[in-house]
């Protein structure tokens, strides 16, 4: 292969066309992007960011300037009490379980109100994995799910009633690696509302991954009491090397802090290392790294429904997550597209991604990524599950630009297959 840019002229085309239709929602997210970064750079203000956070800590790390204020700096610009943003956590998955193991107690029921959470929850919950492990279950917290109605919507009569006896309702926020809607915000401030009536204690908790930044206000701002995510998707902006955050009501950031460290200790330890320049910067970065990841997620959606695919979300749907899903129908067809992304990354760009028997998983799943930081999926990156309906998920794009090239790459790749069919 020759010049990878060297488009067919029916394709380039085709991405003017994607692009020109995408003029519109291009500039909603612009006013997004404004707001958030007036209150990421409100918060760095406030909360007097100086040359001095940005060098790390050893051993204890007692009287980290840095780590505190990078919290603080989280919880303005999330509008909520507090937040506990750590390098130390190794993932998402670990934010969420730390939070979850944090505030729930023997006895307790946990509701999850979007039906079956991401994979990797399953065994933290006890739904999955080996009795004795410690999972919530072991530890005798009760779980209940109840699923999204037809249309993709939460089933609010369902949920109040559960409200009734819950000591937690548990939203997640992204499709995820599913087909279903994303939930918006305010969508999740309607849950808040419907629980806190019937049942002013219960803890309204969001897995917040790969939403930040995607909508003007978090589910803090609409009353959520908890969320969680990971700083390798949107939160790091694509520069933080590692970490995940826990931001909500102050009482139960602390009882989170708790379980990450010590009880009695929470928050006052934990040495930073090198690692604050890269949260901070990668904070100050996370709206505009979104704006280009959610730009360059319409523009394939665009791109693909020209070409013929069905994209999900549509263009008409509010988008709440940076994920797109397109149906390509075949296995043939999946393992084009991510060759292509896989080809038009600015790391490992000359590797050819196979499809492989991830553990976790009942199909052979294929994977393009070209990343800087191992694994961050705010990079661009497309996964796919060899196995009906026979979709890819692709997400990220630190820069628009760049991602349009890998998309058009995935395009081409298409296109060369099914030419003429
Ligand atoms: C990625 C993700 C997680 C887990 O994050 P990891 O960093 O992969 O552990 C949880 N929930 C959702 C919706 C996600 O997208």
């Amino acid at each position: 292969m020759n010049g990878i840019f060297d488009f067919p002229q029916n394709l380039i085309d085709l991405a003017n066309k994607a692009e020109n239709d995408a003029n519109a929602e291009f500039k909603k997210i612009d006013t997004i992007l404004e707001s958030c970064t007036q209150r990421v750079l409100h918060s760095f203000v406030k909360n007097r960011v100086s040359e001095a956070c940005l060098v790390g800590s050893t051993g204890y790390g007692y009287g980290d300037m840095g780590r505190d204020v990078i919290d603080k700096v989280f919880a303005d610009a999330f509008e909520c009490e507090d937040a506990l943003v750590r390098h130390n956590f190794v993932s998402g998955t670990h934010s969420l379980s730390t939070a979850l193991f944090g505030v729930l107690r023997p006895g307790d029921i946990m509701v999850s109100v979007t039906g079956e959470p991401y994979d990797t929850l399953g065994e933290v919950i006890g739904i999955r994995g080996n009795q004795g492990d410690g999972s919530l279950k072991d530890f005798g917290v009760k779980y209940d799910q109840i699923e999204l109605l037809s249309d993709g919507s939460l089933d609010i009569e369902a949920i109040r009633k559960a409200a009734l006896s819950a000591k937690m309702i548990y939203v997640q926020r992204s499709r995820g690696y599913s087909l279903r809607k994303s939930i918006s915000c305010e969508e999740i401030g309607e849950v808040v509302k419907t629980v806190k009536a019937v049942n002013p204690d219960v803890i309204v908790m969001v897995d917040n991954c790969y939403g930040e930044f995607v909508e003007e206000h978090e589910p803090t701002f609409y009353g959520a009491d908890l969320m969680a995510g990971s700083l390798i998707k949107n939160a790091g902006g694509g520069i933080a090397r590692t970490g995940g955050y826990i931001a909500g009501r102050k009482d139960l950031v602390e009882l989170c802090s708790y379980r990450l460290t010590c009880i009695g200790m929470g928050k006052e330890v934990g040495c930073t290392l090198g690692e604050n320049r890269e949260m901070l910067l990668g904070f100050f970065y996370a709206p505009q790294t979104v704006a280009n990841a959610v730009k360059s997620a319409v523009f394939a959606s665009k791109l693909f429904t020209l070409m013929g695919y069905e994209c999900i979300p549509d263009s008409n749907e509010i988008r709440s997550d940076i994920i797109t899903a397109i149906k390509l129908g075949n296995a043939e067809l999946l393992c084009a597209f991510c060759k292509g992304i896989q080809f038009g990354s600015p790391v490992d760009s000359f590797v050819t991604p196979e499809p492989w028997d991830m553990p976790g998983y009942d199909s052979k799943v294929i994977m393009a990524a070209g990343a800087f930081t191992g694994g961050a999926s705010i990079e661009l990156s497309a996964d796919a599950p060899l196995r009906e309906p026979f979709a890819v998920w692709m997400q990220g794009g630190l820069t628009y630009h760049s991602a349009k090239l890998g998309i058009m790459n995935a395009a081409n790749e298409v296109l060369k297959l099914t030419n003429g069919k």
